[in-house]
């Protein structure tokens, strides 16, 4: 599709994404002119606001960074990239100070030195946030505000990139539906630009329980892929095993900071059940507590947090967010268990990436949630994620710095729209069976059968919605994408377990890649 009967506006950066990935990236790029669109508002609708915990940086006394390096790559389960983990660690105190820098108002004790605390599979206090619990919080009302004074930077709040642009091999822009004003009845506009960055986060929206807003759910991975970007690791989705299970959506969050504070894990008798599993306990990594919490659920023996002993009447001060979601539903976590379930948290596979953040197709970055560079492998290490954003948005950032002036500029006449728009809000039904199916078929426990219908399902979908709503045809591609992925990989690695295949086979010791041609092809398959 041409992009001649559309409005149309000029940038140089087009950031696709309002969270630490898109935000940080924004802010380093100038003097070049960004345009920045999100499909919700600055303070709401991203992981980043909700982020709880914190950053992981080797800054205590007792750790360091060759230390954060091997307990991400032991998290990873054998198959990150040690030498995009190792520049990660390293740059990670140095980045962090850029955020006080900027004003980011880190815990500290009283002597000034930082307040760090432990997560699970962490081998040192390496975690600083704000609050106890609010540390995206924090960091948004301290960068939003930087974004929005840039006269660089135009933000464009509540717009949706529904399809990438190509002038012949490159990216150059993206299809946008925001608002309906006079001069743009439709709020259709193609945003033209030397270079585009998709930071469009998670996944989680595309699962039944998630912890993620509802709005993530994966379409940047999907224009990413109708322009033939390479896709990386997708199989790997990590479920947090202690979302609150109390019947709201999104699940509030019962950070592992609990668990670190002693905060044990029962059955509705009271039994303890993850001493059994893993020596590490409650503090196992985030696959097995998983896979614990599932099976006392599936054999209906109930899961609880018991924060009773080790935190009681300290719960409110240390951790004011989870505090605040118990209050809602009217549970005291001082004096009662928190009920909880797995629910999708993460997603380690995205658009491949090299360590400056280019992806396969010119023109074209990602980074954050949606992007995949290697550094999680199987598994992601707790509070790395919000590391990985800042550590490569600034990448990223001086990447497409260098690379901008060479780029001519854009012809709108040779340009074309990849992928068909279109906004139906009838079709919210398919969104709810997409995410039953993911839930049911792609996710904590899989199989063959189960993944094999999930691909075709999926598909059906996609070719319902085509044309007709873009985010939910892109929604569906990428559930079939991860699902298409996850039956590829035949062994249990990290987050990604068969029950078919229950073993870890060191023959399988690689990342995956994947295209949307070779998943069309194994499609092609099973019909
Ligand atoms: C409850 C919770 C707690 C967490 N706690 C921690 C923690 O303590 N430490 C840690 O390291 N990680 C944590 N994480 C994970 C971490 O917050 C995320 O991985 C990280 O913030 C992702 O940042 P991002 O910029 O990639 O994406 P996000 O912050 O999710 O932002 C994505 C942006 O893309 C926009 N977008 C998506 N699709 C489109 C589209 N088609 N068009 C326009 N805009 C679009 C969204 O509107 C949003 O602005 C937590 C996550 C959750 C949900």
């Amino acid at each position: 599709m041409t992009i001649s009967s559309y409005v149309h506006a000029r940038c140089d950066v087009l950031i696709v994404g309002g969270g630490i990935a898109g935000l940080m990236t924004a802010l380093r790029l100038a003097p070049l002119s960004v345009t920045l669109i999100l499909k919700s508002s600055l303070s709401v609708g991203s992981s980043t606001t909700w982020a709880q915990a914190g950053f992981a940086a080797a800054l205590g006394v007792d750790d360091s960074v060759t230390q954060h390096a091997d307990d991400t790559l032991a998290a990873g389960a054998g198959i990150c990239d040690p030498d995009v983990v190792g520049l990660m660690t390293r740059e990670a105190p140095g980045r962090i100070q850029e955020l006080v820098d900027l004003g980011v108002p880190f815990d500290r004790h009283p002597d000034g030195s930082f307040r760090l605390h432990r997560e699970a599979a962490h081998e040192a206090d390496r975690v600083i946030g704000v609050g106890g619990d609010r540390t995206g919080r924090a960091f948004m009302e301290t960068i939003v505000p930087l974004v929005r004074s840039s006269n660089k930077i135009r933000i464009i709040e509540e717009a949706s990139a529904e399809a990438l642009v190509m002038s012949g091999d490159r990216v150059s822009g993206a299809f946008v539906r925001g608002e309906a004003t006079k001069s743009n009845p439709s709020g259709e506009t193609v945003v033209l630009a030397k270079a585009v960055l998709l930071a469009t986060g998670g996944i989680g929206g595309l699962y039944r329980v998630t912890t993620n807003p509802p709005e993530t759910i994966g379409e940047g991975i999907a224009m990413a892929a109708r322009v033939g970007a390479e896709l990386a690791d997708l199989e790997f989705v990590q479920f947090h095993p202690t979302a609150m299970n109390v019947g709201l959506s999104p699940a509030p969050l019962a950070t592992e900071s609990i668990r670190g504070e002693g905060a044990l894990l029962v059955t509705k008798s009271g039994d303890r059940f993850m001493s059994e599993l893993h020596p590490a306990g409650e503090l196992a990594p985030r696959d097995v507590v998983a896979r614990g919490v599932d099976e006392q659920l599936q054999g209906g023996k109930g899961a609880f947090l018991d924060c009773r002993e080790a935190i009681g009447s300290r719960f409110e001060e240390a951790f004011p967010t989870v505090a605040e979601s118990c209050r809602r539903v009217g549970i005291d976590p001082a004096t009662e268990r928190i009920p909880i379930a797995p629910a999708e948290h993460y997603h380690m596979g995205g658009i491949a990436t090299d360590a400056e953040g280019r992806t396969t197709v010119s023109g074209l970055w990602a980074c954050g949630e949606s992007a995949s560079g290697g550094v999680h492998g199987a598994n992601r290490l707790a509070s790395n994620s919000m590391l990985e954003g800042l550590v490569f948005s600034a990448r990223c950032a001086d990447s497409i710095a260098a690379s901008v002036g060479a780029v001519p500029e854009i012809d709108p006449a040779k340009t074309k729209i990849h992928g068909a728009v279109g906004q139906d809000s009838d079709l919210s039904v398919l969104v709810d069976s997409l995410r039953t199916l993911m839930s049911d078929s792609v996710g904590v426990v899989r199989t063959a059968d189960g993944l094999k219908h999930a691909v075709k399902e999926t598909a059906r979908i996609e070719s319902e919605a085509s044309g007709r709503s873009s985010s939910i045809a892109s929604a569906a591609l990428t559930a079939r994408l991860i699902a298409t992925s996850a039956y590829l990989r035949c062994e249990s690695r990290g987050s990604h377990f068969r029950a078919d295949f229950p073993s870890m086979d060191l023959g399988q010791a690689k990342r995956s890649w994947i295209t949307l041609k070779e998943a069309n092809q194994f499609l092609a398959t099973l019909k």
